[in-house]
């Protein structure tokens, strides 16, 4: 597979993304906010809206890095009205790489959350948990980054309980010909520079936009939903398809 700055074998893409997060790790969640102007916020505020947590529920959130989704999660369940009294949710993070999880653990807003989140280090194509662990699966920016991302979907509907929701937010295709336009000029010049510029590593970011390019559009990653067994599988675009939150159930 060409990356466009290098070339690798596919079965090398786990090594190179495992490389990839170990370069950026300390400096992720700085990069988020720059590269997105504080956007991925707003998008990652709507999947936990979408998903509506409860008291008392379980979260696994796949490639979880440094616990966004998770918190966000569990502060959302806690503020349900009447959740005062009831059994707090609880979360696992589970990621392939190790030093996300790690670069989680100082964040000033997980002290609070502490206890309730547990971190796994884990592929998603094939998890470390048992059948039925989850009332909730959710991947954020993750899946893009998974070799067979059918295998990842599959082992996400076995990991659900009956009833169990499936939620994923990726970066997506531009709706509007406008809308493209201005995204490749600023995927192809701003972020490899900025990356350059916080991380010294031009590369990564470089493989962030390539690998965007490359994901199924909407429409093809909702079949490979249902295929993987889920029901109800819908999308909603985000940012005109800049991002896009796919969602399902485990019925
Ligand atoms: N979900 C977090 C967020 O939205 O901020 C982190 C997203 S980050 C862009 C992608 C994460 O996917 C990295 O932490 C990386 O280590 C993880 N990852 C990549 N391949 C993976 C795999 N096969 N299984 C689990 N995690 C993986």
């Amino acid at each position: 597979t060409s990356f466009g700055f290098r070339t690798v074998k596919t079965g090398d893409k786990a090594r190179l993304v495992r490389g990839v997060f170990d370069s950026v790790a300390s400096k992720y969640d700085l990069m988020n906010d720059l590269m997105s102007g504080g956007v991925h916020r707003i998008w990652k505020a709507v999947l936990t809206d979408r998903l509506m947590p409860r008291p008392g529920e379980h979260l696994l959130d796949v490639a979880g890095g440094t616990g966004d989704v998770a918190a966000g999660f569990l502060n959302r369940a806690d503020t349900r009205p009447g959740a005062a009294g009831k059994p707090p949710a609880t979360a696992t993070l589970c990621d392939i790489n190790f030093e996300m999880l790690k670069a989680g653990t100082t964040r000033d807003d997980m002290a609070t959350l502490d206890g309730r989140i547990h971190r796994v280090t884990g592929d998603a194509q094939s998890l470390p948990f048992p059948d039925g662990f989850a009332d909730a699966y959710t991947i954020a920016f993750g899946i893009r980054n998974v070799t067979d991302i059918d295998a990842a979907l599959r082992d996400a509907y076995r990991v659900l309980k009956p009833g169990g929701r499936f939620m994923c937010l990726e970066f997506s295709h531009p709706i509007t010909e406008t809308m493209q336009k201005i995204y490749d000029t600023y995927s192809f010049n701003v972020i490899p520079w900025l990356g350059e510029k916080v991380t010294n590593d031009r590369e990564s970011y470089q493989y962030l936009v390539e690998s965007i390019r490359r994901f199924p559009g909407q429409e093809a990653f909702a079949t490979k939903i249902k295929n993987a067994g889920f029901s109800r599988v819908k999308y909603e675009n985000l940012t005109g398809g800049v991002a896009a939150i796919h969602s399902g159930w485990r019925v």
